[in-house]
């Protein structure tokens, strides 16, 4: 075909009109949009679990970046992107956790389709070498989602986004969320009741990733190994030398590295320093199989590392 001479126009006519005939009736060339339910797209695995437990089997859903996945650096292969114009419905974190793919995102979806779940979040503002960041366009705290206060928020605005897309079904997904939203004040009651008997807590983390939850539950997040609230700074040695002195200083209870980054900085932190090294999850769910394959197990799975920490 490629050393023949091109077919004539007409003939290529002819061929894309049977093609197509071809595919349309039975044969589903868009098969998410032929089954009648939404076609929604969550940035982080993190998101696209409470958004199932809100949109559950009315809607069909597509979760970008795998288990494992840091989000600050994620970029999505050309077959994602080309999906993504099916999207009836795009949910990101918003203040700019998804660094890298929000370009790409805003390029290939149009604005009324992004819903950021954390809008209504009372962000924690940066400051320090965060302000650095600020430059580029970051300004808050990302991992809201280390308060599930703020989850019940982003369970509100997923719910009234995937009504105002798909109107015929508000009321399920209203008794979705409201019952995902009782899991959630249980889940804040639970880890209030572990961590409020074991302060004062000092932790240091591989990211600034425990704001919200230094917030809520009164634990100190006295310093992290990337002094950023993103994992895509790398910090000096001079600034890992102070970090340790502040370790040594202040009796930190443990480090705690998360499952997106490399952790080869912060076990050599905790080997010079003596303290203990808890790996936990802070960007991304576990796989299926894992301990922390949905957000109430991932937060219960950190939680009880902590308490473990804080009680050897
Ligand atoms: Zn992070």
């Amino acid at each position: 075909m490629t050393s023949q001479k091109p077919l004539p126009v007409p003939i290529l006519f002819l061929l894309l009109i049977f093609f197509l005939a071809a595919c349309s009736p039975g044969e589903e060339a868009t098969p998410a949009a032929s089954d009648g339910k939404l076609n929604v797209v969550a940035t982080t695995s993190i998101i696209g679990d409470v958004v199932a437990n809100v949109g559950d089997d009315l809607i069909d859903l597509t979760v970008l970046m795998p288990a494992g996945t840091d989000p600050h650096s994620f970029e999505p292969s050309p077959q994602q992107i080309a999906a993504l114009s099916d999207a009836d419905t795009v949910f990101v974190n918003g203040f700019d956790l998804e660094q890298t793919l929000m370009p790409v995102l805003d390029s290939a979806v149009s604005p009324d389709k992004i819903v950021a779940v954390s809008d209504g979040v009372e962000p924690i503002e940066f400051g320090g070498r965060d302000a650095e960041a600020g430059e580029h366009g970051q300004r808050y705290d990302p991992h809201v989602w280390m308060d599930p206060n703020n989850v019940i928020i982003w369970t509100q605005n997923i719910e009234d986004a995937l009504s105002k897309a798909d109107p015929d079904h508000e009321d399920a997904y209203h008794q979705n969320a409201e019952a995902y939203r009782e899991q959630l004040q249980a889940l804040d009651a639970w880890i209030q009741a572990q961590i409020t008997p074991l302060l004062p807590l000092k932790v240091v983390t591989d990211h600034k990733v425990f704001g919200y939850f230094a917030r809520r539950y009164g634990i100190e997040q006295v310093g992290a190994i990337i002094p950023s609230h993103s994992a895509l700074a790398q910090p000096s040695a001079q600034e890992i030398a102070q970090l340790e002195d502040v370790i040594k200083q202040l009796g930190v209870n443990a480090i705690l590295v998360g499952n997106t980054v490399n952790p080869n900085l912060a076990k050599r932190v905790a080997e010079d320093t003596g303290v203990q090294l808890i790996p936990i999850y802070t960007g991304s769910l576990s796989g299926p199989d894992g301990p922390a394959s949905t957000y109430l197990d991932f937060m219960r799975y950190n939680v009880n590392a902590i308490v473990q920490a804080a009680q050897r």
